[in-house]
């Protein structure tokens, strides 16, 4: 069980829900993301994000129209990573697609930057053997 805390943007309130890991994130549509895929490895007991970064998900998976494999999205300071990763410690960050190929990351990393939902998306030279997008809070 996760304790989650959205920052709802519309209504600058703070939200608290209680999920299993099986269960959805609190705002996602047709279960594309599950509690267990948002935290990946992190072991915190508590997890948060915003609603718009979850709105920001559900827009993403319908326009790739597939399943999106989810590596992690939240992870706290101390649980290591990638460098870039303040995002994810906010919980407004994603990293997909490690198991896809690349020709599958590089359709996925084009339409996350063309679809304007995200605040920035990581070049492919950056990290070419997965797909960075966040929102900036
Ligand atoms: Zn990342």
């Amino acid at each position: 069980m996760a304790k989650i805390i959205v920052f709802n943007n519309d209504t600058n309130r703070m939200e608290t829900y209680y999920r299993n890991e099986n269960e959805a994130m609190p705002y996602n549509t047709n279960r594309s993301l599950l509690v267990s895929e948002f935290r990946g490895s992190s072991q915190s007991p508590t997890l948060w994000t915003t609603k718009r970064t979850m709105q920001s998900w559900n827009s993403t998976r319908y326009l790739y129209g597939r399943p999106i494999p989810v590596g992690f999205a939240f992870k706290r300071p101390w649980e290591g990573g990638h460098s870039n990763q303040s995002q994810h410690y906010a919980g407004v960050a994603f990293d997909v697609g490690q198991r896809l190929s690349n020709s599958e990351r590089n359709t996925l990393r084009n339409l996350a930057r063309s679809s304007g939902v995200w605040a920035y998306v990581e070049p492919a030279s950056l990290t070419p053997t997965w797909v960075h997008f966040d929102k900036h809070k």
